[in-house]
């Protein structure tokens, strides 16, 4: 029976999935998804829609501006180390 591929690609690991993705910018959004899975959410007013990246990658929330990084309040924000090396 052929291998249905959408089935296949939903059963690859996360670790797997995340050596896939070996860019800054490929953890970036890999983290995001990690952080918020049903999506964006403001920490200050729980508000789910954000505007404009910002060049630092922070999300401003679209109701109160409150800016917010995918990695704030988590152990990634205080270091200054690349993202590729807390995933490999
Ligand atoms: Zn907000």
């Amino acid at each position: 029976m052929a291998q249905n591929k959408v089935q296949f690609q939903k059963s690859i690991s996360f670790s797997q999935f995340l050596k896939d993705y070996g860019t800054e910018e490929q953890c970036f959004n890999a983290l995001a998804e990690w952080r918020w899975p049903d999506g964006f959410h403001c920490p200050l007013c729980n508000h789910d829609k954000y505007g404009q990246l910002t060049i630092r990658k922070l999300y401003p929330c679209n109701a109160c501006h409150h800016q917010t990084s995918v990695t704030a309040g988590t152990i990634l924000q205080s270091t200054k180390l690349p993202l590729t090396f807390w995933i490999h």
